[in-house]
């Protein structure tokens, strides 16, 4: 009985002895049903024909069938918006007038808790946080807290986020502490005035600052640099040289036809990935690596420095075979691709429903999920636009 609570000698009798055993096993279920919400992944506890499944969570659906979509694709990979604000009005993401949704309509931190709760059960290992700027959401350091406890129980492979950096210097330390190992920082250029022109809110010393921070709380950071024509064109090698200085990768990102910009503008921003490409082998040997993450991007070495870059095409390349992954908005709409109208609404069943009709929700949705996009800027027009902003989706 050592360990459990109970001693031989503490009773005279065996019913003192099974009375004593009833209101321990009674206490540690009541701590069971408290922690519930924490402790997912605990086992099976048998009780006569009943069956309690801490790790079904709230409404006792166990062990849910994994993610597949109608291609045989697996989806483990979540990207969550946790909100559509943003401290940044980028030019390519978002007008200086955005216009933002009303609080009411946003999922609360419980229900991002629930819903993210419900997916990893369902089979997915990476989440993503995202927006907007996730490090605006007014207490979501509380959020990656209680997710982090799935990557100590083993149900989640990583937690990270995509963040603009600008509130990195308060978080990163934070981040690190409850296991956040890698992260996504996004940034355009290293020129301070020109930082200042595409963010047109954001002061690039500040995202710096952040980055060095996230640098000394140990966490590894990879630059996303969105290709634009005409704005960051000769700062490709300034970056790449900044990256390997700083032992930080680099993907370089096509823009996508997202959000209600006008054909003229969406078109005079881009730059084919393929031109980048051609203008970093001016100077390096491009080595091909195999690691694939599931979405359009492709990862190279540079065998000069052997620093990685990676490439994300979804212009160029838009069947989208190994894809893994679906976004969820901030209001609780599951897109299942990027780059489709096809969506479902996952806020209703969670508001007004138990896991059961949830999961039946998101499992439906699946069926529905695409080969691909159809993103195409050939014959001077843009195909496949989405009128909704990246903000709102997540990218
Ligand atoms: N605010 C955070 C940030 O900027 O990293 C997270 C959200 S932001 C929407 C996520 C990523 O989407 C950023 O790397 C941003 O550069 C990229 N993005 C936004 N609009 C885009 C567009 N139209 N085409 C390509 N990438 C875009
Ligand atoms: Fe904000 Fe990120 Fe969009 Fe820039 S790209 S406006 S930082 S959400």
């Amino acid at each position: 009985m050592e360990g459990s609570g109970l001693s031989a000698d503490s009773g005279n009798s065996f019913t003192d002895l099974r009375l004593r055993f009833q209101l321990e096993y009674g206490r540690a279920l009541a701590v069971c049903g408290v922690m519930g919400l924490y402790a997912r992944d605990q086992p099976l506890w048998e009780t006569g024909r009943a069956v309690v499944n801490v790790e079904s969570g709230r409404n006792g659906v166990a062990n849910p069938p994994r993610l597949v979509d109608p291609f045989a694709r697996a989806i483990t990979y979540l990207r969550v918006s946790v909100t559509d604000r943003c401290d940044f009005r980028c030019t390519y993401c978002m007008a200086e007038t955005m216009q933002f949704l009303p609080k009411k309509e946003l999922l609360t931190l419980e229900e991002l808790d629930r819903i993210c709760s419900v997916f990893i059960r369902c089979g997915i290992r990476k989440l993503r946080i995202t927006g907007g700027e996730p490090l605006v959401r007014r207490g979501i350091m509380e959020l990656f807290a209680r997710l982090s406890s799935y990557l100590d129980s083993g149900m989640l492979d990583e937690l990270t986020l995509t963040t603009n950096g600008s509130q990195l210097a308060r978080f990163a330390e934070e981040l690190s502490t409850i296991g956040i190992r890698r992260i996504n920082v996004s940034l355009d250029t290293l020129d301070e005035e020109k930082f200042r022109r595409i963010t047109r809110w954001g002061r690039l010393p500040q995202v710096l600052k952040g980055i060095d921070a996230a640098r000394e709380a140990g966490i590894r950071i990879k630059i996303n640099m969105v290709a634009l024509k005409g704005f960051n064109e000769n700062e490709l090698h300034p970056m790449v040289q900044w990256c390997h200085a700083n032992n930080m990768d680099l993907t370089i990102i096509e823009v996508m036809p997202m959000g209600d910009f006008d054909d003229v503008t969406r078109i005079g921003q881009y730059w084919s990935v393929r031109d980048v490409r051609a203008r970093l082998e001016e100077c390096y040997t491009l080595q091909s690596l195999s690691e694939r993450t599931g979405g359009p991007a492709r990862y190279f070495q540079l065998a000069e420095t052997g620093q990685k870059v990676g490439f994300i095409t979804p212009l160029s390349h838009n069947f989208c075979e190994s894809c893994n992954r679906v976004r969820l908005t901030c209001t609780g709409t599951l897109y299942m691709c990027l780059g489709q109208e096809g969506s479902a609404d996952l806020r209703t069943p969670l508001r007004g429903s138990d896991d059961r009709t949830l999961i039946e929700t998101i499992q439906a949705a699946l069926a529905r999920k695409p080969r691909g996009h159809d993103f195409d800027y050939t014959r001077q027009g843009v195909a496949g636009r989405m009128q909704r902003h990246m903000s709102h989706t997540g990218g």
